[in-house]
């Protein structure tokens, strides 16, 4: 061979494990390969037909991701799962797969993510989708507007973002499949180690690995649980359309998942500490946190919650906080890290009302509790004691 063509091809290892001296790595490689070689055009043609297993080309499958998808069907007990580019890539992918053979109409809890909600808004109701929004902790609205408008999909968060609502989601799951409609559950919140949606009767889960699920900040990533009439919609979806996570991504996030369930421990225990000390605080007026036995959702999050895990977020409101007081309180932070994005080892704070809820009109985040002195807290794995003197210090 000449210069150029070795270049090419030599040294390369094509992982066959027949070969001589063939290794088998402790963990999943990063396979960024494109596309696969096979012996012969027969047996390309029959990978694929998928009459054999194997790899084509990465917008179907790679390996990567593969492992991915098979770690996180396992902890959400799914019969498959895909990777995405986001978290917002997977709803967006759910939401299409959960309409494809149904009515062109969504229920969605009107406490949502902000950009989940201009997802349905801005991107799916202009193409002729129908979007209606329900207080999903509400039964008996939900179960009026299943009858009003005939859904194909019902969509909910496990905990709301930032007050921290929990709707009951088996009765949702029995309301929406009496309807023939799916449910999509975006449980980023809680992480497959507080509620798992497919065994309360989703029909999808989804998250964005970007936060707890990578843990570490430095990923941006989505995934989808599917149960098993929705496989393979959502992969042919995927096929077509290509949002696939890359394959580092994919490495990244399962390295930071095999420590997710420690991680969620600490986070869920150091919030534990920080809300409790935080309502007795006397520059607190109130502190919003799932533990709370006069929380309103208390009794679902008895049923649905493991005991003693909460969740990493504390949301808490400034007495008489002004948008002044609260960027005085926050600039004063010197650990917890000011920033967008949660569920890193870190602490981070986030003021709603200029990231999620920018976009929502004053008197509307009044309505929907949002006030002007509400902090969203994500507690991080540093040690509690530390993170409380920093609030302490911040708040004098
Ligand atoms: N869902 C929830 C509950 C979120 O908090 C976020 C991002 O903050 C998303 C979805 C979107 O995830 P991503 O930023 O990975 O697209």
């Amino acid at each position: 061979m000449k210069i150029e063509t070795k270049a090419v091809h030599s040294g390369d290892r094509k992982q066959d494990p027949d070969r001589p001296g063939a290794f088998v790595p402790v963990t999943t490689p990063v396979y960024t390969a494109a596309s696969y070689i096979y012996e012969s055009t027969a047996k390309l043609d029959r990978v694929l037909g998928r009459e054999d297993p194997g790899y084509c080309y990465s917008r179907y499958d790679n390996p990567t991701n593969v492992a991915l998808e098979e770690l996180m069907m396992s902890l959400e007990n799914g019969a498959g799962a895909l990777a995405c580019s986001s978290g917002m890539t997977a709803i967006h992918i759910a939401l299409l797969a959960a309409i494809t053979d149904r009515r062109k109409s969504i229920v969605a809890a009107s406490a949502l993510y902000g950009a989940t909600t201009s997802l349905l808004t801005k991107v799916l109701e202009p193409l002729g989708i129908e979007v209606n929004f329900v207080d999903i902790c509400d039964l008996d609205a939900v179960r009026q507007k299943i009858a009003d408008h005939k859904p194909g999909c019902v969509l909910m968060e496990t905990i709301s973002n930032p007050l921290l609502r929990v709707g009951d989601m088996d009765r949702v799951a029995e309301l929406t499949r009496a309807a023939g409609a799916a449910l999509l559950v975006d449980s980023t919140f809680a992480t497959p180690l507080l509620l798992r949606p497919l065994e309360h009767g989703a029909h999808m889960a989804v998250h964005s690995v970007t936060k707890f699920l990578s843990g570490h900040g430095d990923v941006l990533g989505g995934i989808i649980v599917t149960d098993k009439e929705h496989t393979d919609p959502v992969r042919s979806l995927c096929r077509t359309i290509g949002p696939v996570l890359g394959p580092f991504e994919s490495y990244l996030t399962m390295r930071g998942i095999k420590t997710f369930a420690v991680r969620m421990e600490r986070h869920c225990a150091n919030a534990c500490r920080v809300a409790s000390w935080l309502s007795s605080h006397p520059r607190i007026a109130r502190v919003h946190y799932l533990a709370d036995p006069a929380h309103p959702d208390a009794a679902v999050i008895r049923r649905l919650l493991p005991d003693g895990l909460f969740g990493a977020i504390v949301t808490m409101e400034l007495k008489n906080g002004t948008k002044p007081d609260v960027f005085r309180f926050m600039d004063r932070l010197k650990l917890v890290v000011r920033a967008t994005s949660l569920g890193d080892v870190h602490s981070v704070i986030l003021y709603p009302s200029i990231a999620s809820h920018r976009d929502v009109a004053p008197k509307q985040r009044e309505r929907l509790g949002i006030h002007d002195g509400l902090v969203r807290l994500c507690v991080g794995i540093e040690a509690v004691d530390d993170i409380i003197a920093d609030l302490e210090q911040a708040l004098a």
